[in-house]
């Protein structure tokens, strides 16, 4: 059955991005489902324990969700919970970090729209923070960027977009970075020594495990890795909304 068509049962993996019960004791779940994109789940009376769902509607909680799509809206049915990074919620700092991120996913992601090369990126990234050796500022500045690569709108880190000469430092002004020349032209902007550089581009482009077996070496200023992030946020504000 094509389960894209119209009503009928569906399954799909997907992410708990949000949760809402309301006073009736019927719960709502935010999901990020492969294939499908972001789409409110209902759950009657869940809220109230009518039905069990245990942790399994919890945010962060990745699974597959089976879906009735009725005439108006979808019901939850159950989920096979795969991951719930349960570990997270243990650490407040981290908790903030992967809700954050949600957040920014509800923000500027279109319901009913797939986005389907931003559940690996989360993923990852959510595993990423579970790690000792890797700071939370680092991960934070990888989500973004690979979010924005996915999209095409990730700044080039290797060259100059004024001139396009290779960079060794760099200022990061707007959505782009610039040389020392181009960036005096552009204007203030966040300077960034070559080491800085190096750094950010390992921590965008290196495979997770790479990531991790040199991340004793990633010496960046918090500050930094935060400006920088925020540029990046910035960017995905403009463009997606
Ligand atoms: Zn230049």
């Amino acid at each position: 059955m094509d389960s894209r068509a119209g009503q009928g049962l569906l399954r799909q993996r997907g992410v708990v991005l949000r949760r809402k019960d309301s006073p009736e004791g019927n719960r709502s779940v935010y999901v990020l489902m492969e294939n499908e994109g972001p789409m409110w789940l209902l759950a009657p009376g869940a809220a109230r324990g009518k039905v069990r769902f245990g942790g399994s509607t919890d945010p962060l909680v990745w699974g597959t969700f089976h879906v009735y799509r009725g005439p108006n809206r979808c019901y939850l049915r159950d989920v096979d919970v795969r991951r719930d990074f349960w570990s997270l919620r243990a650490s407040s700092q981290k908790i903030r970090q992967a809700v954050k991120w949600s957040v920014s996913l509800v923000r500027h992601t279109l319901p009913g729209h797939a986005c389907d090369d931003l559940l690996p990126v989360f993923f990852w990234s959510l595993s990423l923070l579970e790690e000792p050796g890797i700071s939370d500022d680092l991960s934070d500045w990888r989500f973004y960027w690979r979010w924005l690569r996915s999209w095409g709108l990730a700044p080039d880190l290797n060259r100059c977009q004024g001139c396009g000469v290779s960079l060794s430092g760099a200022f990061f002004s707007g959505e782009s970075l610039y040389c020392g020349k181009c960036g005096q032209r552009t204007g203030a902007g966040i300077r960034l020594e070559a080491r800085d550089l190096c750094v950010l581009t390992a921590a965008a482009y290196l495979s997770y495990d790479d990531l991790l077996k040199n991340a004793g070496q990633l010496m960046i200023q918090p500050e930094t890795v935060r400006s920088c992030t925020r540029l990046l946020e910035n960017t995905l504000a403009e463009r997606a909304g």
